[in-house]
């Protein structure tokens, strides 16, 4: 089941106008919320991220937080996995042709779900390969933006080279994946690129940050250089979706020994040791 615009139906049902903005030029901004146990993870965090897209495109948010509360809690509902991840999408609303904003228009909402599987254990005791490319994006990373183009095709050069996630450099220095947010481990120290317009600031991101934080995990926010990317100890990729997963390959070279670190072991217990303590409600903002 799905909602679009005021209704709920399912997905085959769905129809927008071919003048849909989000159609025509990729106006618009989505998010994408995982729900475990029938429980969204993080949904304040996730609503006050789509807010900040959409001030970013100048396009009022549609629906208060207790709308989008209500909206995602039925869509889950509506859904048959216990373990989902929603997609939000918001656009600027179907109108004639032509750049400039239209006036009042209606914007266009629309919500998905799909079944959310765990990463497989097998990935995570190998790790997956990765590679290198120049980040050719927008300087506007930090909106999660509809118009996916430049990391469609980035991550495309990355299944194409047999990896499963380009991470993306910038003037010498790291900025994030096509994908998702990446951490270097260093010396013993996690090192994350600062939130910037240069990359998107990833919930898991955060969560990790939070961990090493309450854990004392030695850690720096700071800029990545290209090269502590190449001779790091340990790669770390994070996604909502993909949680936390170690690449052991960069550029068909072993990362450090080629195989998941302690650094990896140590944060995804610690992430998953967080998830069960969210969901069971002690921990929880939802
Ligand atoms: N960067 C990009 C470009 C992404 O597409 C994603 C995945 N949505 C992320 C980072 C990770 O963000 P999050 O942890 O919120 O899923």
């Amino acid at each position: 089941m799905i909602y679009l615009n005021g209704d709920f139906m399912p997905i085959e049902e769905a129809r927008i106008p071919v003048l849909d903005r989000g159609f025509i030029f990729g106006d618009g901004v989505y998010e994408v919320i995982p729900v475990y146990s029938r429980k969204p993870f993080r949904l304040a965090e996730h609503l006050l991220r789509l807010q900040n897209s959409l001030d970013g495109i100048r396009l009022l948010n549609p629906h208060s937080d207790k709308e989008w509360s209500s909206l995602v809690e039925q869509i889950v509902a509506g859904n048959e996995s216990d373990d989902q991840y929603l997609y939000l999408h918001v656009t600027r609303g179907v109108a004639r042709r032509d750049h400039a904003f239209p006036k009042d228009v209606v914007p266009t909402v629309f919500i998905m779900s799909n079944p959310l599987l765990a990463p497989p254990r097998e990935l995570l005791a190998t790790g997956v390969a990765a590679i290198t490319t120049s980040d050719n994006r927008w300087l506007r990373c930090d909106i999660k933006a509809i118009s996916l183009l430049p990391n469609v095709l980035l991550r495309q050069m990355a299944i194409d080279a047999g990896a499963v996630e380009a991470v993306l450099l910038r003037e010498g220095f790291m900025t994030e994946g096509a994908a998702s947010n990446i951490f270097v481990v260093k010396n013993e120290i996690l090192l994350a690129p600062p939130k910037n317009n240069l990359m998107l600031p990833g919930i898991t991101y955060d969560i990790v940050l939070e961990l090493a934080a309450t854990n004392r995990i030695p850690h720096e926010v700071r800029s990545v250089s290209e090269y502590e990317v190449r001779t790091a100890q340990e790669l770390l990729l994070t996604s909502s979706t993909k949680e936390i997963m170690p690449i052991t390959r960069l550029d068909s070279k072993p990362v450090g020994d080629g195989k998941p670190g302690s650094m990896f072991a140590l944060l995804y217990q610690l992430y998953q040791d967080y998830k069960m303590t969210v969901m069971r409600g002690s921990a929880a903002k939802f």
